[in-house]
């Protein structure tokens, strides 16, 4: 499970200007897709090898009487309870306030661990102006500079260690096949624990009892076809003796962080509600975590051919960048159309970990430039010259050669269309990236 850290502190402080620097890689990534609805309050951040979640509070006015303020505080203290860590963001050159004084005083009632951060700190080298922020009783103060990057490795440090974490693990496979971590996503009473309840009571399908593993992170590993899986039950499910309980809450970090450890998601839509601005939130969750994905429409037993046709038209408007994915139609309660779900699941899964060498790459590669070159842009060429892969899970193909930033998305796609269709990858996001020697 990857850590939460929220981000709190009175309006104009920075938060949303840290925000965009600590999950600013994924963000290039995103951007590259259309019609890509997505929360901005949630993202992912990387520190070297450790992944976390990062949540910009709206704000907090800890004493905010009514309506749209009240509905912040009441947020602020959702993503503060889910949240490992909090780091507190003051404004380093407008000195402590009031408003601060009232957060420090709610959160040490809460009781997180908390890192006191004063922002906009570039140029103040003796640090005599932070003195003040002591005041606060939250201890140290560090002084960062969201706009100009400083200080931010350190802060992100001091956010993580106090969590001990494990290194992360490799991914390298020792031989033996690892089981496919899934996770059923979808809002609230689309029919998840319908669905898994159905799935984990059917006898072909062994489930063992063990308790979880991971902090709060509880999953269900079962066995289906001599293929093992583990079920990852935190997106909005909780397991409640032999069957699962959807948890009274919807709560987007437990479905981020569901969705960031599985290998494959199950998107789970309701056919008699259509796509919802939710539905469109969680796809693009999904798609930024670059995971495996296969999407079910559910209900279909309650819905007639008229909204049938509307709901497959609003996923094709709504969730174009979910192209790639397998969409199937089942109900769960009437245990329809089930059985090719798995086998969708297990080709996504197969699709995501593919193994590309270096010499078919490089010749598919040579072969789609033969087949059409890339455009000349003014006096450049892109020359592309080898492949190699750069990851998995998603598959990542790393393309060699010089002036590279020239080459045209469209030619990008047309490359991964390519690279799509000869290794069979269906379900999995592939990402392309070029590196120039010059
Ligand atoms: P939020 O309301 O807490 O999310 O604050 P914003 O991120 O919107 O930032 C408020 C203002 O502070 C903006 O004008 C930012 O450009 C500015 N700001 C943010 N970080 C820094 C910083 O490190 N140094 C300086 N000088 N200004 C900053
Ligand atoms: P969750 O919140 O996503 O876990 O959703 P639930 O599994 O609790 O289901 C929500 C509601 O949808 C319940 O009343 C279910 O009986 C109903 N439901 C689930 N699957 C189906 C289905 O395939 N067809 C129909 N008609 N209703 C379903």
């Amino acid at each position: 499970m990857k850590p939460v850290i929220a981000l709190v502190g009175r309006p104009n402080v920075g938060k949303s200007t840290l925000f965009n620097r600590l999950t600013q890689t994924r963000d290039a990534i995103v951007a590259d897709y259309a019609g890509l609805t997505r929360d901005r309050h949630y993202g992912n951040g990387r520190l070297g090898r450790h992944e976390f979640i990062v949540i910009d509070t709206g704000g907090f006015e800890p004493d905010a009487g009514s309506g749209i303020f009240k509905e912040m505080a009441k947020q602020t203290r959702q993503a503060v309870a889910e949240a490992d860590v909090v780091v507190f963001v003051v404004d380093a050159r407008e000195g402590l306030s009031a408003q601060d004084h009232e957060i420090g005083k709610e959160l040490r009632r809460l009781g997180k661990p908390c890192v006191l951060v004063a922002n906009k700190a570039e140029g103040m080298h003796d640090g005599t102006k932070l003195v003040e922020f002591y005041e606060l009783g939250l201890g140290d103060v560090h002084g960062v500079s969201a706009a100009h990057g400083q200080g931010i490795r350190d802060l992100v440090e001091l956010a993580l260690e106090p969590l001990n974490l494990p290194e992360p693990e490799d991914e390298q496979d020792n031989g033996e096949a690892k089981p496919i971590k899934l996770a059923v996503a979808g809002r609230p009473n689309v029919g998840k624990s319908t669905l898994i309840n159905t799935w984990l009571g059917e006898e072909r399908l062994v489930a063992f009892d063990m308790p979880g593993t991971t902090r709060d992170a509880i999953t269900v590993p079962f066995e289906r076809n001599g293929q093992r899986f583990e079920l990852i039950d935190t997106a909005g499910l909780r397991r409640k003796g032999k069957v699962f309980e959807a948890i009274e809450k919807f709560s987007v970090v437990k479905t981020l962080q569901a969705i960031e450890s599985a290998n494959v998601v199950l998107l789970l839509l309701d056919a008699t509600q259509g796509v919802t601005d939710q539905d469109a939130h969680i796809a693009g969750y999904i798609l930024e975590s670059g995971r495996a994905v296969v999407i079910a429409v559910n209900k279909w037993d309650a819905v007639d051919s008229y909204q049938r046709e509307q709901v497959q038209r609003q996923i094709e408007t709504r969730l174009p960048f979910l192209k790639f994915a397998a969409l199937h139609l089942i109900s769960a309660i009437k245990r329809q159309g089930l059985g090719p779900v798995w086998q969708a699941i297990a080709q996504a899964h197969k699709s995501a970990t593919r193994k590309m060498s270096t010499p078919v790459l490089t010749r598919l590669l040579l072969e789609a430039v033969q087949f059409q070159s890339p455009q000349r842009a003014g006096m450049f060429r892109p020359k592309l010259r080898y492949a190699h892969q750069g990851g998995m899970n998603p598959p990542v193909i790393v393309i060699h050669g010089n002036s590279l930033e020239h080459v045209t998305e469209a030619y990008k796609r047309f490359l991964e269309g390519r690279f799509r269709k000869e290794f069979d990858l269906v379900g999995t996001p592939l990402r392309i990236e070029f590196k120039s020697s010059h």
